[in-house]
């Protein structure tokens, strides 16, 4: 029976970015899903902006998550060749409010941001750069945010995997503990089995759902975006982040997002969400929403933790059972910093920092 250092279960964000830093360190890895592929569907387009929230908060670790992320972009933009996998043209706060200025200009002064990531533009610069933006008291404009084309992205990031070795199986599968050891066996749905030193599950929000991980206070929390084409070509590519978020794809495409429901009983999309949708990109460019329409509307879930960052490391009972997951609203951001630590921990021994390692639920 084929014998793998780690199964993975889930090769999305999470998933992807653990088997990548495993097969870093010649481990032999074997990732499992069964609802993706090479050329799966996925979200138009996501934000990675380091400075978040109302108060352009500065990220956990950014200074080590955002270059990490960066040099993946680069080997996989290497691999892609033609395939965009990001539209790097940067993103824009605009201060819709003075006590949004406020902030923001406080988050400018509060954190040691690197050279050159982060600057303030003033209304008239705001105006000039893009006239389309809302009335405002200014801006942050974070040269270091980017738009990921996410489908491309997570199709590529497989594809380059399988040709690193990774052995992608986009199928059911089920794991087993072994009673003698603390290895496993992986039941695929067609019969075939494997073995494997550890279980990773990386499942997004599924992973609740899974009966060793079920005693982790995770938090579900269902997000929607609207995919709108506009009727003519738009003047500006950057991405936009104000009370929401507005990216760009193409000459017309542009990614609205994204409401926060804390209670829901499926991932069906509705119109109460694509109303406030519509309202999120009317604050922030007035108007617009006469001259697009609607071409997709999706529904997705984000996973968090009390303390709002990712839980990794082992379970309680069963050493070699390890999870990554939680990644909130950042998972692009966190996905290969907090892989290589996970990694690192696994194949070297290092200690998983205490605020994200799943010890801190030990005794809940
Ligand atoms: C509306 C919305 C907007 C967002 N915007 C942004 C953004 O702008 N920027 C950003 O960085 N993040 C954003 N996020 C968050 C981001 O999508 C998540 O942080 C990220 O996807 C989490 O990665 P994950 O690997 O844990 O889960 P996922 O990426 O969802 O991957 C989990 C994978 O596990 C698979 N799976 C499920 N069950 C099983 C099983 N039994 N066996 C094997 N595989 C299984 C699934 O098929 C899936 O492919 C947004 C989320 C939502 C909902």
């Amino acid at each position: 029976m084929e014998k793998f250092y780690a199964a993975i279960f889930g090769a999305g964000i999470a998933g992807t970015a653990i088997a990548n830093e495993l097969a870093n360190r010649n481990k032999k890895v074997l990732l499992i899903d069964p609802n993706v592929s090479e050329t799966a569907p996925g979200p138009p387009a996501a934000l990675v902006n380091p400075a978040t929230g109302r108060r352009a908060k500065m990220s956990w670790n950014v200074h080590l998550c955002l270059p990490a992320l960066r040099d993946l972009i680069t080997e996989l933009q290497d691999f892609a060749e033609d395939t965009p996998i990001i539209s790097d043209t940067g993103a824009i706060r605009p201060a819709i409010n003075e006590k949004l200025a406020e902030n923001f200009r406080e988050s400018l002064e509060k954190y040691d941001w690197p050279k050159g990531w982060i600057r303030w533009m003033e209304k008239d610069d705001v105006m000039a750069f893009n006239p389309n933006i809302a009335p405002n008291h200014g801006a942050l404009f974070l040269d270091v945010g980017f738009t990921v084309l996410v489908d491309n992205y997570q199709n590529i990031f497989r594809q380059y995997l399988r040709d690193k070795g990774v052995d992608c199986r986009y199928e059911t599968a089920q794991y087993h503990h072994h009673k003698k050891d603390d290895g496993f066996t992986i039941q695929f749905g067609e019969g075939t089995e494997a073995e494997a030193e550890h279980v990773i599950i990386a499942a997004g929000h599924q992973t609740p759902f899974f009966e060793d991980w079920e005693y982790l206070p995770l938090h579900r929390v269902k997000g929607q975006i609207v995919h709108f084409e506009a009727d003519q070509d738009l003047e500006w590519e950057h991405a936009t982040s104000a009370m929401g978020y507005s990216l760009r794809r193409g000459k017309r495409d542009l990614i609205v997002g994204s409401t926060y429901e804390h209670k829901f009983e499926d991932l069906s999309t509705s119109e109460k969400a694509f109303v406030q949708i519509k309202g999120k990109l009317e604050k922030m460019y007035p108007g617009l929403v006469d001259k697009v329409h609607k071409k997709n509307q999706m529904a997705g879930v984000r996973v968090t933790t009390p303390n709002k960052l990712p839980v990794i490391g082992r379970h309680p009972e069963h050493k070699n059972l390890c999870i990554y997951t939680a990644m909130g609203s950042k998972g692009l951001l966190f996905s290969q910093y907090v892989g290589s630590l996970l990694a690192e921990h696994l194949v070297g021994g290092a200690a998983i920092p205490e605020e994200l390692d799943t010890k801190r639920f030990d005794g809940d």
